[in-house]
């Protein structure tokens, strides 16, 4: 098989993984093997770098045979799909030759796991090494590591890369037992450890000798997990291993499905409320379980998980925004963590009134029953909990509408001020 279609084979395998990011860039058909050089040419894929810069990427397997037999995975043993094999030298001249010619500006390498998990590894750090070592490659390296690697192996592979992942795809030990017997969660923890102790070892060096950050990805919708599970699990790695993403990938059916799966992708809705929620967790001071709650395991479709804890806790409401602190302000719907700080500063100088929040183009509409200000205080009527979710949830739906065609409304953006 030549390279041109080992190509295909693998950059077509490998676009099921998001944790590199790239789920936000557009894509062109890639099926045909045309287009290289566009951001959908094949393998080529946008990410994000650690430090913030959009880089196109060639995203490829290494192998898409595997040993493995995850139930939610179009490369697990038992799928009836065509194999490739890239050697390490491939892999390296691909790269190379797509960077030399500005189609990239680094590689994300992945693998299916043949022989071992060590052997598969071993194969992976080659390509990078022999980048880094051999050709001077400065570009940016994502390496996806194996849990099941020997300790030595992952280290090493964090050595050439700017950035590993270890996806931990189901949030739950159970979930993994049913849908992906080989791969056990525990030991997913303790390689993500390990990771984590090695970049605190080296980023206080300021020097480019282990990846600087790691991520990992979770399936949303494949087993029975609730979004608690998830919110949950997130929250321990962002705390625990200093995580710098957890993505959130919908299930989507794949060719030659296991009967375990189910027949249905989740509502793509569910997967960007859990990227909001996420968000509140990084970014606003929330913790997973004020999120959600036992008697309200999953996030409400319906509204944003920051909307849907100010209607929870309407005692906490209305916030003066002449006298709350910083982090109270965070918690305001429609208020995100620029504009709370704009406010912050604009009352060092005079009182916060609404003509300020029009100018630093504040959602009123969502702001305006939570908050007050020196010329606005909330109606009574607007501190009902029942009222104010008819207001903003959407027009109720009759029972027979397909609920896996609700869409992500355009204007909302993932990690956006809300
Ligand atoms: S280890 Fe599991 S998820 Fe990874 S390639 Fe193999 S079957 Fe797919």
């Amino acid at each position: 098989m030549n390279v041109q279609k080992k190509l295909e084979i693998l950059a077509d395998a490998a676009k099921y993984d998001a944790s590199c990011a790239s789920s936000g860039a557009k894509r062109k058909d890639s099926s045909n093997g045309k287009g290289v050089g566009s951001t959908g040419g094949v393998g080529i894929c946008h990410s994000y770098t650690p430090d913030g810069r959009c880089v196109s990427l060639l995203k490829i397997l290494l192998t898409n045979v595997c040993l493995y037999d995850c139930h939610y995975c179009i490369n697990r043993r038992s799928s009836n799909v065509r194999r490739a094999r890239f050697t390490a030298e491939e892999v390296v001249t691909l790269t190379l030759d797509f960077y030399k010619r500005n189609y990239i500006e680094g590689l994300f390498l992945s693998s299916g796991i043949v022989r071992s998990a060590d052997f598969t590894m071993e194969q992976v750090v080659l390509v990078a090494k022999t980048l880094r070592e051999v050709h001077d490659f400065r570009g940016y390296i994502h390496l996806k590591t194996i849990p099941e690697a020997s300790d030595e192996l992952i280290a090493q592979a964090g050595k050439y890369a700017d950035r590993i992942s270890i996806n931990i795809e189901l949030p739950q030990q159970e979930s993994l037992k049913e849908l992906a017997p080989e791969k056990n969660i525990h030991r997913t923890r303790e390689a993500m450890g390990h990771i984590r102790e090695k970049i605190s070892e080296y980023a206080p060096r300021n020097a480019p000798a282990f990846a600087s950050s790691q991520s990992t990805q979770m399936i949303v919708g494949a087993d029975a997990s609730n979004d608690s599970h998830f919110l949950q699990l997130a929250g321990d790695l962002y705390g625990d291993f200093k995580m710098r993403r957890v993505y959130y990938s919908a299930f989507s059916p794949i060719p030659d499905a296991s009967v375990r799966l189910p027949l249905k992708s989740p509502p793509l809705i569910r997967e960007h409320r859990l990227y909001q929620a996420d968000w509140l967790m990084r970014f606003y001071g929330f913790k997973a379980s004020e999120i959600t709650t036992k008697e309200q395991p999953n996030l409400d479709l319906d509204i944003d998980p920051k909307l849907s804890w100010a209607l929870r806790n309407r005692a906490f409401f209305p916030i003066d925004l002449n006298k709350a602190a910083l982090e109270i302000l965070y918690r305001i719907p429609g208020l995100g963590v620029r504009n709370a700080q704009r406010i912050v500063a604009i009352r060092r100088h005079t009182k916060v009134r609404i003509s300020d929040l029009i100018k630093i183009r504040v959602s009123l509409k969502k702001c305006l029953p939570f908050i007050i200000t020196a010329d606005h205080q909330p109606a009574n009527y607007e501190l009902d909990p029942e009222k104010l979710r008819a207001i903003y949830a959407p027009q109720a739906r009759q029972l027979e509408l397909d609920f896996t065609a609700i869409q992500v409304p355009k204007k909302e953006v993932i990690g956006g001020e809300f």
